[in-house]
């Protein structure tokens, strides 16, 4: 593990959460593909199945890619006008058989708000940490979903939208094509 537990799940999610609006279309078009996401990453607390709260949610969206392509001057400011806004105070909490993890907003506050608050949390860590370059954009042609690579060796290169499958695909076709001729 490279950074505490908390701040890869809310990497991992911020990231997912840019692309529902990436490669493949809007990926959150309705209350049930938010569910999903709800679940798929572990949050807990309120959440209101309404419209509402998925307009909030799809908000983030270009509000966190911003974060992929800024300079970390700006990358800064984004997250401490983050913090600022939703007025974090970082409290350790244990709940749902989980270990000691940071809430910076109440359980209780919109999900949008927690996701965009975990995020800034997630990013100061990678600012702290110098780790910014953790940041990418996916390298397959024509995608810019984001990336977050939270390998050792700093080799993540493609989305999680398939497009490893698909360089590596291109590649496979690139070395017969060579072979023959
Ligand atoms: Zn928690
Ligand atoms: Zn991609």
């Amino acid at each position: 593990m490279l950074f505490a537990h908390d701040t890869e799940c809310s990497l991992i999610a911020a990231a997912a959460l840019v692309n529902t609006a990436g490669r493949d279309g809007e990926l959150l078009p309705d209350i049930a593909a938010l569910d999903a996401f709800f679940v798929r990453h572990s949050y807990s607390g309120r959440h209101e199945h309404t419209d509402a709260e998925l307009q909030a949610v799809r908000e983030l969206r270009p509000q966190l890619r911003r974060i992929w392509h800024a300079e970390p001057a700006e990358i800064v400011a984004v997250v401490n006008g983050l913090l600022l806004e939703h007025k974090a105070l970082p409290q350790l909490i244990e709940h749902d058989d989980e270990p000691y993890h940071l809430h910076a907003v109440p359980r209780d506050a919109p999900l949008a708000t927690r996701i965009a608050v975990e995020a800034a949390m997630a990013m100061a860590d990678l600012v702290r940490t110098g780790e910014l370059s953790r940041l990418r954009i996916c390298e397959y042609p024509d995608c810019d979903n984001v990336v977050v690579d939270l390998s050792r060796n700093r080799s993540r290169r493609f989305c999680e939208a398939g497009c490893g499958n698909r360089a590596a695909v291109t590649a496979y076709r690139a070395r017969r094509a060579a072979s023959r001729s």
